[in-house]
């Protein structure tokens, strides 16, 4: 049985102390047993956060990127094993805005995850079309080459320390969401494609989250389909009330 998952990602919003606060109402919360709750901050909180979220077990501590080397000569880069010695257990790697922002491609997002995976992290796996893809009715093929170019690689085993999150570009940040039925086909593509690919284990027994625009009035229905297991939430992971709302969709 999959567990229900929801993550937050912070992006680059928040002071501190508005962080630690956030945290604190999200930790002191009690969830249905099976629901994994991350907060993925920026990096100088998550030291202070994994303490404050180590009194639940439900809710790990996440991080937005990381650098595909181990360590060396990266000004201002944080690598995987810096992330794992501050209590970080989860690594979204591919989100749209570090692809169109920060150049990463398929490839570059492919050394990430193995660089997370040799860590013992786990990773938050972002794919998704942007609007021109959809509009031409190429989403399909366009985020098979997204799990196929940065996942294809790797064995059934190191896919149980992933989650996929379909993301529809066009919708993140937007206030446009994907409607069930659109989310739900992508979904099932994208389980269907992992049991072609590594079997019908790794298929039923790996969460994909959807992401974008996701909020307390739309969760609920978005949740409700078969092959979503839960979302990836930016805006509505500000406020500890519509998150938590989100959670307990
Ligand atoms: C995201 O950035 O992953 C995201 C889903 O953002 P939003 O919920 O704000 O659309």
């Amino acid at each position: 049985m999959r567990s229900r998952f929801v993550a937050g990602n912070w992006k680059m919003n928040l002071s501190k102390e508005e962080g630690l606060a956030l945290s604190h109402s999200i930790a002191k919360q009690e969830y249905k047993k099976g629901t994994q709750v991350v907060i993925c901050a920026p990096y100088i909180y998550l030291d202070e956060l994994a303490k404050i979220t180590s009194s639940n077990s439900n809710v790990s501590i996440g991080a937005q990127n990381c650098h595909f080397a181990k360590s060396g000569a990266y000004t201002g880069e944080i690598a995987a094993a810096q992330l794992k010695s501050v209590g970080t257990e989860y690594i979204i790697l591919g989100h749209s805005e570090r692809r169109t922002y920060f150049g990463e491609t398929n490839s570059i997002i492919k050394d990430k995850v193995d660089a997370v995976l040799d860590e013992g992290l786990k990773v938050i796996f972002c794919c998704g079309e942007v609007l021109e893809e959809r509009e031409s009715g190429r989403q399909e093929e366009v985020v098979k080459l997204q799990l196929q170019e940065a996942l294809g690689h790797l064995d059934a085993s190191s896919m149980k320390e992933l989650v996929i999150a379909y993301e529809p570009v066009w919708a993140i940040g937007t206030g446009k969401t994907a409607s069930s039925d659109q989310a739900q086909e992508i979904h099932k593509m994208i389980r269907v494609w992992l049991a072609d690919t590594y079997g019908s284990d790794t298929a039923e027994n790996t969460n994909i989250l959807y992401g974008g625009s996701c909020k307390p009035s739309n969760a609920a229905e978005l949740f409700a389909q078969e092959d979503v297991d839960g979302g990836l939430i930016g805006g509505a992971s500000l406020k500890a009330d519509d998150f938590i709302k989100i959670i307990e969709a």
